[in-house]
C-alpha cells in the first residue's frame, strides 16, 4: 500500500518537540515539513526588521533539526499549498493555530479549498494554554479585566503533560525542490544584523538554554528583580514564544518539575503571571481585532496627539536628554530587545510627555523588536497610553528621573548603554541636567554637545496631557 504523505504545516510553531500538528502528521505517514513565507506571515510572525532576522536564524535551526528536509516557499499560502497537494499527492495537511485575524482568515479559507478537494486537515493547539475561546465569563462575553481572566484559568495551573515525541518520518522523495531560507529575501542589504548573531540563540535549543538558565539563575529573585533593568532576573523568552520555538506548556511543566519550584513556588507563580498577560493579549486581539490600530477605549479617538518628527526621532534614536529613556530607546537599538520595565517608562514619555500617537510608537517597536508580537504590542501599547482594556489609568504618568532612581539606583543599566554618561556621579546621573556645572565638567559632559539637553520639560508636558485627557472625558460627558 503506498505510504500517505502529510504536509506539515509550519508557521508560529518552530520547533519538533511537543509540537501537536507535527505529530499528528507523523501519525498519519511519511512527514513533508513546510514553511510558507506568505503576505500574513510577514506581517504578523516577522513584522520589523529585526523579527524578520530571527525568523531567518530559527528557520535555519529547525532545518537543521529536520535534516536539512524543511521545503520552503515564498508566496500566496494557498496556492504553495494546493501545488504541493498535487505535486506530492499529499492527502493530509497539519497545522498549529494562530490567532492574528488576518491568519484566522487565510486558515479558514485554505481548510475550505482543501477539504473541497479531499484532503484531511487537522488544526491544533500550541502557542497558547488556553485557547481564546475557553476563557469566558459567565454570560458567555469575554473578559475586560486581567485578574479576573487570569483568576479563572492561570492560579492553580498544573504541569500539563508533554506528550514524548516519536521520530519523524520524512518523505524521502518528495519529488519536490526543497527552496532557500536564504532566498525568502528576510535580511536586508546591509548587513546590520550582524551585531544580533553573538547575543541570542534562535531557535529550539536556544530557548531551551534560555528556560534551564533562568530557572537556574533568575526566576527565584523574579518578583521583585523583574522590575530592575541591570539585573538577570528575567528570562528573554519572549522571542521564543513568539516564533514558537518553545511551548507555554513546556515552560509550565519544566518550571513545575524544577527544584526552585519547591523553594520558591511564589516566584514561578508570578512567572507564570507574565504568561497569563501574553495569552490575555492574544485574547484580546482576537475578541477585539480592530485593536491592531484603534483605541479600545472610544473617548480617545478625539485625544489631540501632536505631530512633532523631531522628538519621534529624538525618542527613536534614545537623544531625549533623558538617561533613562536613552538607555531603553539604545538598548532596543544595539540588542532587538528592551526590558519591560524600560518598555513601560518609554511608552508613557512618548505618549504623555511628548503627547505622540501610541501607534508611532507602535510602529517604531514592531520595527526594532526581535518579540515584536501583534498583540503584544498593540495591548501593552494601548495599556499604557490608557486606551486599552485593562489599562493603566491616564493619569498614572511615570516621572522617568524617579523611575530612574528607583529601579537604576547605582546606574548600571544606564552607564552600559549611555556610555558618554559613565564618569558622572550616581547622583547627577538619572538628570544630568540638574546637576552642577563643575560636576558635568569634571565627567567631560557637555549638555547640548556630548549629551542632549531634555527635549521637553517633564511638569508642564504632563500637565498639558491631563488637561488633554480632561477635555476628552467631559467631551463624552
Ligand atoms: C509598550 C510595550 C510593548 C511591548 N511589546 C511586546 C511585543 O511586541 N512582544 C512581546 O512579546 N512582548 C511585548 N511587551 C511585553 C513585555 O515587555 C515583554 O514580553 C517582556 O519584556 C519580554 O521579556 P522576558 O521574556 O524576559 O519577560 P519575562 O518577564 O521573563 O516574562 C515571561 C514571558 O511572559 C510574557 N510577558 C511578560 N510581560 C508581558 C506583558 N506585559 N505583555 C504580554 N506578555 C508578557 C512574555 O511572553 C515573556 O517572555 C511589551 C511591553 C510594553 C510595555
Amino acid at each position: 500500500m503506498a505510504q500517505v504523505t502529510a504536509i506539515m504545516w509550519f508557521r508560529q510553531d518552530l520547533r519538533v518537540s511537543d509540537n501537536p500538528a507535527l505529530q499528528a502528521a507523523v501519525r498519519a505517514g511519511a512527514v513533508l515539513p513546510v514553511f510558507i513565507y506568505d503576505a500574513v506571515i510577514a506581517s504578523t510572525a516577522s513584522p520589523g526588521s529585526a523579527s524578520a532576522w530571527w525568523l531567518s536564524r530559527s528557520l535555519a535551526a529547525l532545518n537543521k533539526t529536520l535534516g536539512g528536509r524543511l521545503v520552503v516557499r515564498h508566496g500566496d499560502a494557498a496556492e504553495v499549498l494546493d501545488a504541493l497537494v498535487t505535486d506530492t499527492g499529499a492527502s493530509v495537511v497539519c497545522w498549529n493555530r494562530c490567532y492574528e485575524p488576518e491568519a484566522i482568515a487565510r486558515d479558514t479559507a485554505i481548510k475550505q479549498q482543501l477539504k473541497a478537494r479531499g484532503v484531511q486537515v487537522t488544526s491544533h493547539k500550541a502557542a497558547v494554554l488556553f485557547e481564546p475561546w475557553e476563557l469566558l465569563k459567565p454570560d458567555g462575553l469575554p473578559y475586560k479585566v486581567f485578574t479576573a481572566y487570569y483568576k479563572r484559568g492561570y492560579t492553580s495551573i498544573s504541569a500539563p503533560a508533554i506528550p514524548a515525541s516519536t521520530p519523524i518520518k520524512p518523505v524521502t522523495d518528495a519529488g519536490v525542490s526543497r527552496g532557500e531560507i536564504e532566498a525568502l529575501g528576510l535580511l536586508p542589504g546591509v548587513a546590520w544584523y550582524h551585531k544580533l548573531a553573538p547575543q541570542w540563540q534562535p531557535g529550539e535549543q536556544g530557548a531551551q538554554a534560555a528556560l534551564q538558565r533562568f530557572l537556574d539563575q533568575g526566576v527565584a529573585n523574579y518578583r521583585e528583580g523583574r522590575d530592575f533593568p541591570a539585573v538577570d532576573a528575567v528570562s528573554r523568552l519572549s522571542m521564543h514564544l513568539h516564533f514558537g520555538e518553545i511551548s507555554p506548556q513546556q515552560i509550565v511543566a519544566t518550571s513545575r518539575k524544577h527544584p526552585v519550584n519547591k523553594r520558591a513556588g511564589e516566584e514561578v507563580q508570578a512567572f507564570f503571571r507574565e504568561l497569563a498577560w501574553r495569552e490575555f493579549s492574544v485574547y484580546q486581539l482576537y475578541h477585539f481585532p480592530h485593536m491592531q490600530t484603534r483605541n479600545l477605549r472610544d473617548a480617545f479617538d478625539r485625544f489631540p496627539w501632536q505631530a512633532h518628527p523631531q522628538h519621534l526621532k529624538a525618542w527613536q534614536r534614545g537623544q531625549t536628554g533623558y538617561p533613562l529613556i536613552d538607555a531603553g530607546m539604545r538598548e532596543l537599538w544595539q540588542t532587538g530587545f528592551m526590558h519591560n520595565r524600560v518598555r513601560m517608562v518609554v511608552a508613557s514619555f512618548l505618549v504623555k510627555n511628548l503627547l505622540i500617537d501610541w501607534r508611532e510608537g507602535e510602529r517604531w517597536f514592531r520595527e526594532c523588536l526581535l518579540d515584536a508580537d501583534l498583540a503584544s504590542n498593540c495591548a501593552n501599547w494601548q495599556w499604557v497610553a490608557g486606551c486599552g482594556l485593562d489599562a493603566a489609568p491616564y493619569f498614572r504618568i511615570f516621572n522617568p528621573l524617579t523611575q530612574s532612581q528607583k529601579f537604576d539606583p547605582d546606574g548600571a543599566y544606564i552607564r552600559r548603554y549611555v556610555p558618554e554618561l559613565k564618569q558622572l556621579p550616581n547622583k547627577a546621573l538619572h538628570a544630568p541636567f540638574q546637576a552642577k556645572s563643575t560636576v558635568l565638567a569634571a565627567a567631560g559632559v557637555t549638555l547640548g554637545q556630548t549629551y542632549p539637553e531634555p527635549i521637553v520639560d517633564l511638569a508642564p508636558t504632563r500637565e498639558r496631557a491631563l488637561n488633554d485627557f480632561a477635555s476628552i472625558r467631559q467631551a463624552r460627558a
